[in-house]
């Protein structure tokens, strides 16, 4: 049963003073940053900044920004403290090291051969935006008439068809994504970045996950000891706790980073 965050807060701050590490994972837009009506705006506040720069610069801490942006984006959007995992954990930014999954990045020339075809096809319909991210692409209609999605749907399953061994399409919110056919996810991303650290950190590591899309669903199921936080009340979730927006994100940041012993003293 997922419970209110606020109710919990003892308990929380049990599991990560029992560690010697904290790895914090957050995603991007509607966690740390308010979801806005164009995805090129969105920002984090000057505090949400703040205290991820105050947790980040604590050794007791790693932080992740998981994302379903391309890690180029999350570097302009976070910088380089935390680790970046983009395009779902597609491609992992660690200081100056990147991973990417080795049969996306194989099949990137044809995604990049898919996206020029859409443009192609459907560059002139007013408000419909493809967005070519390296390892997946986004086809967004947010701003397009909704007569129109019928016809952007159909150019895009005619385009993407061909390539069904590869690549498959899937809906979100005022976008379609065509994401490649692989077994890898959010949750797998966080596992690779847990087995890496367990490398360099000899204790017990505290996982925190906070998330409210329904893809970091695949992370809450991945980590089912974790300290996971679902953004938004709406939709059912495997995680273990709730918030009702960024703004609690925030203060449960401030509350880690001033109430924990953990992070606090290290
Ligand atoms: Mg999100």
């Amino acid at each position: 049963m997922t419970q209110p965050l606020i109710d919990r807060l003892p308990e929380i701050a049990s599991e990560i003073d029992a560690a010697s590490h904290l790895l914090l994972c957050l995603d991007f837009d509607g966690t740390l940053a308010p979801i806005v009506p164009d995805p090129a705006d969105a920002r984090m506040s000057a505090e949400t900044r703040a205290v991820l720069d105050q947790l980040t610069s604590r050794s007791a801490v790693t932080a992740a920004v998981i994302s379903g942006r391309s890690a180029r984006d999350l570097q302009m959007r976070v910088g380089l403290n935390a680790i970046l995992a983009g395009n779902h954990g597609l491609e992992i930014i660690e200081g100056n090291a990147i991973w990417r999954h080795p049969a996306a990045a194989r099949w990137q020339p044809v995604l990049h051969e898919i996206c020029g075809e859409l443009v192609a096809r459907a560059g002139q319909i007013p408000g419909a935006l493809v967005e070519d991210k390296g390892l997946t692409a986004s086809f967004h209609y947010r701003n397009a008439a909704s007569a129109d999605v019928p016809l952007i749907s159909e150019i895009l399953n005619t385009v993407v068809a061909p390539h069904d061994d590869c690549f498959f399409l899937r809906e979100g919110r005022k976008v379609f994504e065509i994401l490649p056919k692989v077994q890898w996810d959010k949750g797998s991303a966080v596992l690779r970045i847990l087995e890496r650290l367990h490398k360099t950190q000899s204790g017990e590591i505290a996982v925190c996950y906070i998330g409210d899309d329904t893809t970091d669903e695949c992370a809450f199921h991945r980590l089912p000891g974790a300290i996971t936080v679902r953004v938004g009340w709406n939709q059912p979730t495997a995680a273990r706790f709730r918030v009702a927006g960024d703004a609690e994100v925030t203060e449960f940041l401030n509350w880690i980073s001033t109430s924990t012993n953990l992070v606090r003293q290290r």
